[in-house]
């Protein structure tokens, strides 16, 4: 039980002080995607290929918009493949968890 005990003491803390000082997702980790609304062209080419559909262009008077559900997305980078201006990207961030549907909607919008 001493031995137990001394080792246990010996070893000191080996978790990570989450939320404090989170650690950064390694390099190429497909995270929350992010949008350029300055490089956008709104072409729909990402709408297009991502297989759950949660990217969608829409007309509005006025002005056409990107909706991306971020809480549909599977990562997997389609769209950021696609996308020849590279104004979508999967960044590091994986922290997402939130309290509304709607604060994981992010939208840019261009005036016609
Ligand atoms: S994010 Fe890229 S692929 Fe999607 S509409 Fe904009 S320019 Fe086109
Ligand atoms: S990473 Fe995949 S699922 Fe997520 S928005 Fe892009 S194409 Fe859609």
């Amino acid at each position: 039980m001493l031995r137990i005990l001394y080792k246990t003491l010996k070893t000191g803390t080996v978790t990570a002080n989450y939320p404090a000082s989170p650690e950064l997702a390694p390099e190429g980790f497909r995270g929350k995607p992010e949008i350029s609304a300055d490089k956008c062209t709104f072409c729909g080419a990402c709408a297009s290929v991502c297989p759950p559909g949660v990217i969608r262009i829409k007309e509005e008077p006025g002005a056409t918009s990107l909706s991306l559900y971020i809480c549909g997305c599977i990562f997997c980078g389609r769209c950021e493949e696609v996308c020849q201006p590279g104004a979508i990207a999967l960044s590091r961030d994986y922290e997402l968890a939130s309290k509304t549907k709607d604060d994981l909607i992010a939208v840019i919008r261009r005036k016609k």
